[in-house]
């Protein structure tokens, strides 16, 4: 399976499965290069047709994994190609057990201060050999940022987990990568919160239905109005579909 860059509806995602991600991270890892990690979904893919900023921090990143499942049947649709989604929620703790086993430690930044600390207590107690080298809730300051930068790179930790919601982490990251030393970096919007027990994951019926959607909506129906995105950009896939020779 070709993992090339692709572009849907103008936005770049790269069809790699979970165990290539994590490939890459550790080649980044291993060579001394930095890198970064997005996440894709439709959310997404139509904030950035619509603010070139949010466009820039995709086309620049050097890891565009295919969040959702919007993202997989839309590439489908358009003859793309056939890929899985590799979810940010699932892959962040993937790269926590790779930590573990190479020896690299992690830094958590972001959420509230007690959703940070029951975040990385879970971490502790599912991968006991890793490091977490240190941590920060995501609500610092502009003024306080050179102190967290000087935290992080002191910390001597690798991997950087930045939870602070689209596209602040994103932000965040094209800012401060240049003066980090931490190698990985993964934009993990609220899987602290996932990790904390304060937002749950759906159960495996939905994971395996890709559903896992609806289940949020079920749960949390103000995300109504978040998801007007899906309905967005599947119009938008259908119209590119039926208007363009692909396929
Ligand atoms: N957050 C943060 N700093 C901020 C704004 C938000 O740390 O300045 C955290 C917030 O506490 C939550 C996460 O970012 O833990 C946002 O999660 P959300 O599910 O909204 O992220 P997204 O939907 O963008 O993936």
């Amino acid at each position: 399976m070709s993992t090339e860059r692709i572009h849907i509806l103008g936005v770049p995602v790269d069809p790699v499965t979970m165990e290539q991600a994590v490939d890459r991270a550790r080649q980044w890892l291993k060579t001394g290069e930095q890198g970064n990690i997005l996440a894709v979904n439709p959310e997404k893919v139509i904030t950035a047709r619509a603010n070139p900023e949010v466009h820039g921090f995709l086309a620049s990143a050097r890891l565009l994994i295919p969040d959702g499942i919007g993202i997989v049947l839309g590439a489908r649709w358009l003859g793309l190609g056939r890929f899985e989604r590799v979810a940010g929620a699932d892959l962040m703790p993937e790269l926590c057990a790779m930590a573990e086993v190479e020896g690299y430690s992690v830094f958590l930044y972001g959420a509230n201060e007690d959703v940070n600390q029951r975040a990385c207590a879970q971490l502790k107690g599912r991968y006991p050999q890793l490091t977490i080298a240190g941590s920060s809730h995501g609500f610092v300051t502009q003024e306080d940022m050179p102190k967290l930068i000087e935290h992080i790179n002191r910390s001597g930790a690798m991997l950087v987990f930045a939870a602070l919601g689209s596209p602040t982490q994103e932000r965040w990251m094209q800012t401060y990568m240049p003066q980090l030393e931490a190698r990985v970096f993964q934009g993990v919007g609220g899987t602290f919160d996932v990790l904390a027990g304060e937002v749950r994951r759906a159960p495996r019926l939905f994971r395996a239905l890709n559903i896992e959607w609806l289940y949020r909506l079920l749960g949390n129906p103000t995300r109504l109005l978040r998801q007007t995105a899906l309905p967005k950009f599947m119009f938008n896939v259908l119209k590119t579909k039926l208007t363009s020779k692909q396929d």
